[in-house]
């Protein structure tokens, strides 16, 4: 059975009963609209762990002026029912009020990670991510707390939060759920149209041609950042406006020169309205290119 909170104090309340009775506490934040990624979040967190929280909370603090905060879908009813039926044991639904308060004169800065890619296209939105998980944790206090690979930059910036903060939880990065053309679930797939969601496929196929590129032995990040573009002008023309396309570093997501060893390619880009990021992880072979 799944019970329904909606304040702070319940919540605490209910996880302090659960590790009273010696239950490890799993935790999935997110904004709702739940789709099979999110799910496979939730599948994670059941198999780790002994109680599951989720929380559904469309957080007005990491939207910036003119993004889709009204617009975002909310299906709470629906979103309820599936995580009740994936195991979810406390379902977290406050209000910005409730979060929020009067409002808060601090937040958390999660510093240079959060400088480049998303960072700097939506200026204060990992402020608001930083701060919102920060305080989620704080009320949650899980022993485990699982956050998507889909959304790379803030995975690694929540890791670090939780470890320069001493938040006491370990962080679970999980792999992006797709659809079966390539497509990365996202909620935001909703604002598409029939053809939008067909040239979104120009994301995950300059991915593609990236790590296809690496894994024949490709070590230069500039030829590699150039053939995702290529990917996504033959693909979707001028229809898709990039924002970023990169091969960093996994770690501090600084741009690489040269790919050694492990990299991660990001890409971000609008079509029409709608903002999709992607990213896969990049492994080079010892081939030289063209199969010497
Ligand atoms: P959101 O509701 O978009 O804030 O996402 C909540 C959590 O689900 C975040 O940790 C996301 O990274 C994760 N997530 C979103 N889409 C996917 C996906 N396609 N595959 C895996 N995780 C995802």
């Amino acid at each position: 059975m799944i019970e329904r909170l909606s304040s702070k104090s319940e919540v605490r309340a209910a996880v302090a009963a659960a590790r009273r009775d010696g239950k490890r506490v799993g935790f999935v934040p997110t904004m709702g609209a739940l789709h099979a990624g999110h799910l496979s979040l939730v599948q994670a967190a059941c198999a780790r762990t002994d109680i599951v929280v989720a929380s559904i909370f469309v957080n007005p603090t990491q939207f910036g002026p003119g993004e889709d905060f009204d617009a975002y879908p909310r299906r709470i009813e629906a979103d309820i029912e599936l995580l009740a039926a994936d195991g979810v044991e406390i379902a977290f639904t406050p209000s910005a009020a409730e979060m929020y308060g009067d409002g808060a004169a601090v937040t958390v800065e999660p510093g240079p990670l959060a400088s480049r890619w998303e960072g700097e296209v939506r200026p204060g939105h990992f402020t608001g991510v930083a701060t919102v998980v920060t305080k989620l944790l704080s009320v949650v206090r899980p022993d485990i707390a699982f956050f998507g690979e889909k959304d790379y930059q803030q995975l690694q910036i929540v890791k670090r939060v939780v470890a320069d903060l001493d938040l006491g939880c370990q962080v679970v990065g999980c792999p992006t759920v797709r659809d079966e053309d390539g497509l990365a679930l996202s909620s935001r797939n909703a604002y598409l149209t029939a053809e939008e969601r067909h040239l979104a496929l120009a994301l995950p196929a300059a991915l593609e041609a990236a790590e296809q590129a690496a894994a024949w032995g490709e070590r230069s990040a500039d030829v590699l950042v150039a053939l995702m573009r290529d990917t996504v002008a033959e693909r979707a023309g001028g229809a898709l406006a990039l924002d970023y396309a990169a091969v960093v570093d996994p770690e501090t997501l600084e741009p690489l020169e040269r790919v050694d060893h492990r990299a991660r390619a990001l890409i971000a880009g609008r079509l029409g309205s709608t903002r999709l990021i992607d990213n896969c992880s990049i492994t080079v072979t010892d081939r030289e290119p063209n199969g010497a």
